[in-house]
Protein backbone atom coordinates (compact mmCIF):
# COMPACT_ATOMS: atom_id res chain seq x y z
CA UNK A 1 0.00 0.00 0.00
CA UNK A 2 0.96 3.86 -0.57
CA UNK A 3 -0.06 6.82 0.98
CA UNK A 4 0.87 10.26 0.46
CA UNK A 5 2.96 12.62 3.13
CA UNK A 6 4.70 15.56 3.87
CA UNK A 7 8.73 15.30 5.22
CA UNK A 8 8.77 17.16 8.73
CA UNK A 9 12.25 15.96 9.56
CA UNK A 10 14.92 13.86 8.46
CA UNK A 11 17.57 12.42 11.09
CA UNK A 12 20.84 10.37 10.28
CA UNK A 13 19.42 8.72 7.03
CA UNK A 14 15.54 8.39 8.03
CA UNK A 15 12.64 11.16 7.07
CA UNK A 16 9.39 11.69 9.22
CA UNK A 17 6.26 11.72 7.41
CA UNK A 18 3.48 13.41 7.91
CA UNK A 19 0.44 11.36 6.70
CA UNK A 20 -3.26 11.43 7.30
CA UNK A 21 -3.23 7.97 9.40
CA UNK A 22 0.16 9.17 11.52
CA UNK A 23 3.89 9.94 11.12
CA UNK A 24 5.78 7.61 9.07
CA UNK A 25 9.91 6.57 9.74
CA UNK A 26 11.32 6.08 6.44
CA UNK A 27 13.89 5.47 4.49
CA UNK A 28 14.79 6.86 0.82
CA UNK A 29 15.26 5.17 -1.99
CA UNK A 30 18.86 4.24 -3.66
CA UNK A 31 17.24 5.29 -6.50
CA UNK A 32 17.72 9.07 -4.87
CA UNK A 33 20.88 8.71 -3.96
CA UNK A 34 22.30 7.80 -7.32
CA UNK A 35 20.46 10.86 -8.89
CA UNK A 36 21.99 13.05 -6.32
CA UNK A 37 18.27 14.10 -4.84
CA UNK A 38 17.98 14.64 -1.02
CA UNK A 39 14.92 14.44 0.37
CA UNK A 40 14.18 17.79 2.04
CA UNK A 41 11.67 18.79 4.71
CA UNK A 42 8.57 20.19 3.20
CA UNK A 43 8.98 17.61 0.12
CA UNK A 44 5.48 16.02 -0.63
CA UNK A 45 6.45 12.34 -1.33
CA UNK A 46 4.45 9.17 -2.19
CA UNK A 47 5.46 6.36 0.31
CA UNK A 48 5.19 2.53 0.88
CA UNK A 49 3.72 1.85 3.61
CA UNK A 50 5.45 -1.13 6.18
CA UNK A 51 3.88 -2.59 9.33
CA UNK A 52 4.75 -0.50 12.04
CA UNK A 53 4.60 2.76 10.95
CA UNK A 54 7.94 2.58 8.88
CA UNK A 55 7.81 2.92 4.86
CA UNK A 56 9.98 3.73 2.14
CA UNK A 57 10.15 6.80 -0.02
CA UNK A 58 9.22 6.10 -3.30
CA UNK A 59 8.84 9.57 -5.11
CA UNK A 60 8.78 12.95 -4.22
CA UNK A 61 6.38 15.53 -6.03
CA UNK A 62 7.83 18.42 -7.43
CA UNK A 63 9.14 21.23 -5.85
CA UNK A 64 7.73 24.40 -5.99
CA UNK A 65 11.06 25.87 -4.65
CA UNK A 66 14.14 24.52 -2.16
CA UNK A 67 16.87 25.99 -0.41
CA UNK A 68 19.66 23.55 0.13
CA UNK A 69 21.42 25.69 3.40
CA UNK A 70 19.20 25.40 5.38
CA UNK A 71 17.63 22.24 3.82
CA UNK A 72 14.22 22.74 3.06
CA UNK A 73 11.45 22.66 0.05
CA UNK A 74 8.20 24.29 -0.60
CA UNK A 75 7.86 27.88 1.48
CA UNK A 76 5.26 28.99 1.13
CA UNK A 77 5.71 32.58 3.35
CA UNK A 78 8.52 33.60 4.42
CA UNK A 79 8.46 36.33 7.12
CA UNK A 80 11.29 38.75 7.30
CA UNK A 81 11.54 40.19 10.97
CA UNK A 82 12.93 43.33 11.98
CA UNK A 83 13.01 45.26 15.33
CA UNK A 84 11.81 48.76 15.86
CA UNK A 85 13.92 49.10 18.96
CA UNK A 86 17.30 47.03 19.82
CA UNK A 87 18.74 45.76 17.34
CA UNK A 88 17.63 48.76 15.11
CA UNK A 89 15.90 48.09 11.73
CA UNK A 90 18.31 47.21 8.76
CA UNK A 91 16.45 47.67 5.78
CA UNK A 92 18.91 46.94 3.47
CA UNK A 93 18.97 43.18 5.36
CA UNK A 94 15.07 43.58 5.09
CA UNK A 95 15.40 44.20 1.11
CA UNK A 96 18.11 41.69 0.18
CA UNK A 97 15.80 39.02 1.88
CA UNK A 98 12.68 40.48 0.20
CA UNK A 99 14.85 39.55 -2.99
CA UNK A 100 15.90 36.06 -2.05
CA UNK A 101 12.34 35.31 -1.01
CA UNK A 102 10.68 36.48 -4.42
CA UNK A 103 13.70 34.70 -6.49
CA UNK A 104 13.28 31.37 -4.96
CA UNK A 105 9.30 31.81 -5.90
CA UNK A 106 8.32 32.67 -2.29
CA UNK A 107 6.29 35.13 -0.75
CA UNK A 108 7.67 37.67 1.59
CA UNK A 109 5.96 39.44 4.51
CA UNK A 110 7.29 41.53 6.89
CA UNK A 111 6.72 41.38 10.80
CA UNK A 112 7.56 44.10 12.72
CA UNK A 113 8.75 43.26 16.15
CA UNK A 114 9.01 44.93 19.57
CA UNK A 115 6.58 47.53 19.02
CA UNK A 116 5.44 47.59 22.50
CA UNK A 117 8.95 49.64 22.62
CA UNK A 118 8.56 52.00 19.79
CA UNK A 119 4.89 52.56 18.37
CA UNK A 120 5.86 55.63 16.13
CA UNK A 121 8.84 53.93 14.48
CA UNK A 122 6.81 51.19 14.06
CA UNK A 123 4.06 52.82 11.96
CA UNK A 124 6.91 54.85 9.66
CA UNK A 125 8.00 51.43 8.71
CA UNK A 126 4.84 49.27 8.29
CA UNK A 127 3.92 52.39 5.82
CA UNK A 128 7.40 51.92 3.62
CA UNK A 129 6.76 48.03 2.98
CA UNK A 130 2.76 48.51 2.70
CA UNK A 131 3.77 51.07 -0.31
CA UNK A 132 5.85 48.50 -1.72
CA UNK A 133 3.18 45.96 -1.97
CA UNK A 134 4.09 43.69 0.71
CA UNK A 135 1.46 42.49 3.28
CA UNK A 136 3.19 43.98 6.95
CA UNK A 137 2.09 42.38 10.24
CA UNK A 138 2.86 44.58 13.45
CA UNK A 139 3.67 42.33 16.64
CA UNK A 140 4.94 42.60 20.09
CA UNK A 141 6.61 39.16 21.89
CA UNK A 142 6.16 40.43 24.95
CA UNK A 143 2.69 41.35 25.09
CA UNK A 144 1.62 38.68 22.01
CA UNK A 145 -0.13 41.50 20.02
CA UNK A 146 -0.58 40.83 16.94
CA UNK A 147 0.22 37.21 16.93
CA UNK A 148 -2.95 35.80 16.54
CA UNK A 149 -3.66 37.47 13.14
CA UNK A 150 -0.06 35.68 12.42
CA UNK A 151 -1.43 32.13 13.07
CA UNK A 152 -4.34 33.04 11.20
CA UNK A 153 -2.32 34.16 8.48
CA UNK A 154 -0.13 31.00 8.78
CA UNK A 155 -3.30 28.56 7.91
CA UNK A 156 -2.23 25.35 5.68
CA UNK A 157 1.01 27.22 5.27
CA UNK A 158 4.49 26.17 5.60
CA UNK A 159 6.38 29.68 7.05
CA UNK A 160 9.97 30.33 7.76
CA UNK A 161 11.20 33.33 9.97
CA UNK A 162 14.35 35.04 8.90
CA UNK A 163 15.91 38.57 10.18
CA UNK A 164 18.62 39.81 12.42
CA UNK A 165 19.86 38.17 15.40
CA UNK A 166 17.82 39.48 18.56
CA UNK A 167 14.84 40.64 16.70
CA UNK A 168 12.75 38.62 18.46
CA UNK A 169 12.62 35.52 16.02
CA UNK A 170 12.61 33.01 18.74
CA UNK A 171 10.31 35.00 21.10
CA UNK A 172 7.73 35.23 18.57
CA UNK A 173 7.90 31.38 17.80
CA UNK A 174 7.41 30.76 21.13
CA UNK A 175 4.47 32.82 21.59
CA UNK A 176 2.47 30.90 18.39
CA UNK A 177 4.00 27.66 20.41
CA UNK A 178 4.05 27.83 23.79
CA UNK A 179 4.55 24.40 24.62
CA UNK A 180 8.01 24.32 22.44
CA UNK A 181 10.64 26.53 24.52
CA UNK A 182 12.95 27.94 22.10
CA UNK A 183 15.72 29.54 23.78
CA UNK A 184 16.05 33.27 23.34
CA UNK A 185 19.03 35.05 24.73
CA UNK A 186 19.99 38.71 25.14
CA UNK A 187 20.94 40.46 22.28
CA UNK A 188 24.57 40.81 22.65
CA UNK A 189 24.84 37.40 23.42
CA UNK A 190 23.47 36.26 20.08
CA UNK A 191 25.56 38.97 17.91
CA UNK A 192 29.06 37.05 19.32
CA UNK A 193 26.82 33.59 17.97
CA UNK A 194 28.60 31.63 14.83
CA UNK A 195 27.01 33.23 12.20
CA UNK A 196 26.60 29.81 10.08
CA UNK A 197 24.57 27.67 12.69
CA UNK A 198 24.08 24.43 10.57
CA UNK A 199 20.73 22.30 11.84
CA UNK A 200 18.32 20.26 10.27
CA UNK A 201 15.48 21.93 9.22
CA UNK A 202 11.97 20.57 11.57
CA UNK A 203 8.56 21.31 10.42
CA UNK A 204 6.78 22.10 13.62
CA UNK A 205 2.52 21.88 12.88
CA UNK A 206 0.75 25.56 13.08
CA UNK A 207 -2.92 26.15 12.15
CA UNK A 208 -3.04 23.12 9.39
CA UNK A 209 0.45 24.52 8.68
CA UNK A 210 4.25 24.39 9.53
CA UNK A 211 6.77 26.71 10.93
CA UNK A 212 9.90 25.52 9.46
CA UNK A 213 12.76 25.99 12.70
CA UNK A 214 15.93 26.72 11.42
CA UNK A 215 18.33 29.93 12.28
CA UNK A 216 20.13 29.34 9.05
CA UNK A 217 17.50 31.64 7.53
CA UNK A 218 19.09 34.26 8.89
CA UNK A 219 22.32 34.37 6.79
CA UNK A 220 20.84 33.60 3.16
CA UNK A 221 22.98 35.49 -0.10
CA UNK A 222 21.57 36.35 -2.91
CA UNK A 223 22.31 33.82 -5.79
CA UNK A 224 21.41 33.50 -9.50
CA UNK A 225 20.22 37.08 -10.23
CA UNK A 226 22.66 39.21 -12.22
CA UNK A 227 22.33 43.48 -11.35
CA UNK A 228 20.23 44.39 -13.83
CA UNK A 229 17.65 41.44 -13.41
CA UNK A 230 17.57 43.31 -9.76
CA UNK A 231 14.96 45.51 -10.71
CA UNK A 232 12.51 42.44 -10.88
CA UNK A 233 12.55 42.01 -7.91
CA UNK A 234 12.04 45.30 -6.63
CA UNK A 235 7.67 45.32 -6.50
CA UNK A 236 6.85 48.75 -6.55
CA UNK A 237 9.30 49.48 -9.53
CA UNK A 238 7.30 47.51 -12.25
CA UNK A 239 4.70 49.96 -13.29
CA UNK A 240 7.85 52.49 -13.71
CA UNK A 241 9.96 50.29 -15.99
CA UNK A 242 10.26 51.23 -19.31
CA UNK A 243 9.54 54.82 -18.71
CA UNK A 244 12.99 56.20 -18.38
CA UNK A 245 14.76 58.03 -21.33
CA UNK A 246 17.06 55.23 -21.40
CA UNK A 247 15.92 51.84 -22.67
CA UNK A 248 17.68 49.13 -20.29
CA UNK A 249 18.30 51.61 -17.76
CA UNK A 250 19.92 50.62 -14.55
CA UNK A 251 18.13 52.97 -12.15
CA UNK A 252 21.61 54.06 -10.84
CA UNK A 253 23.38 57.03 -13.09
CA UNK A 254 21.11 57.59 -15.46
CA UNK A 255 19.25 61.00 -16.19
CA UNK A 256 15.46 61.14 -16.74
CA UNK A 257 15.08 57.87 -14.82
CA UNK A 258 11.48 57.34 -13.83
CA UNK A 259 12.39 55.00 -10.96
CA UNK A 260 14.40 58.27 -9.58
CA UNK A 261 11.38 60.74 -10.48
CA UNK A 262 9.44 58.76 -8.33
CA UNK A 263 11.87 58.52 -5.08
CA UNK A 264 11.58 62.33 -5.85
CA UNK A 265 8.06 62.31 -5.34
CA UNK A 266 8.20 59.84 -2.21
CA UNK A 267 6.24 57.26 -4.53
CA UNK A 268 8.88 54.89 -4.04
CA UNK A 269 10.24 54.83 -0.19
CA UNK A 270 14.19 55.95 -0.50
CA UNK A 271 15.20 53.58 1.89
CA UNK A 272 13.81 50.64 -0.54
CA UNK A 273 15.84 52.25 -3.47
CA UNK A 274 19.06 52.93 -1.26
CA UNK A 275 18.83 49.07 -0.74
CA UNK A 276 18.14 48.60 -4.54
CA UNK A 277 21.78 50.91 -5.45
CA UNK A 278 23.48 48.78 -2.59
CA UNK A 279 22.41 46.01 -3.63
CA UNK A 280 22.76 46.82 -7.54
CA UNK A 281 26.55 47.63 -6.75
CA UNK A 282 27.16 44.69 -4.98
CA UNK A 283 26.22 42.04 -7.75
CA UNK A 284 27.86 44.30 -10.71
CA UNK A 285 31.30 43.43 -8.74
CA UNK A 286 30.80 39.94 -8.30
CA UNK A 287 30.07 40.06 -12.22
CA UNK A 288 33.05 42.30 -12.87
CA UNK A 289 35.39 39.24 -10.34
CA UNK A 290 33.84 36.57 -11.87
CA UNK A 291 34.76 37.61 -15.27
P1 LIG B 1 16.17 36.14 17.79
O1 LIG B 1 17.67 36.17 17.80
O2 LIG B 1 15.65 36.84 16.58
O3 LIG B 1 15.61 34.76 17.94
O4 LIG B 1 15.69 37.03 19.05
P2 LIG B 1 15.14 36.56 20.49
O5 LIG B 1 13.79 36.00 20.38
O6 LIG B 1 16.17 35.72 21.17
O7 LIG B 1 14.99 37.97 21.23
C1 LIG B 1 16.10 38.79 21.54
C2 LIG B 1 15.77 39.66 22.75
O8 LIG B 1 14.71 40.57 22.44
C3 LIG B 1 15.30 38.86 23.95
O9 LIG B 1 15.87 39.47 25.12
C4 LIG B 1 13.79 39.03 23.96
O10 LIG B 1 13.22 38.96 25.24
C5 LIG B 1 13.64 40.44 23.38
N1 LIG B 1 12.37 40.58 22.65
C6 LIG B 1 11.90 39.78 21.68
N2 LIG B 1 10.71 40.20 21.21
C7 LIG B 1 10.41 41.32 21.93
C8 LIG B 1 9.29 42.23 21.93
O11 LIG B 1 8.33 42.13 21.16
N3 LIG B 1 9.36 43.29 22.80
C9 LIG B 1 10.40 43.45 23.66
N4 LIG B 1 10.35 44.50 24.49
N5 LIG B 1 11.44 42.62 23.70
C10 LIG B 1 11.47 41.56 22.85
ZN1 LIG C 1 15.58 54.23 -14.79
Amino acid sequence: MNCQGIITKGIGGFYYIQANEGIYECKARGIFRKNNISPLAGDYCEIQVLPDFKGNIEKIMPRKNFFVRPPIANIDCMFIVFSVATPSPVPELVDKLSVIALKQNTTPYIIINKTDLSSEDSVDYSDVYIKAGFKVFCVSAITSEGVDELIDFMQGKISVFTGCSGVGKSSILNCILPDRELKTGNVSEKIGRGKHTTREVELIPVNGGYIGDSPGFSSLEISGITAIELQQYFPEFEKYIGSCRFRGCSHVNEPDCSIKNAVASGLIAKSRYDSYTLLYNQLKEIKEWDK
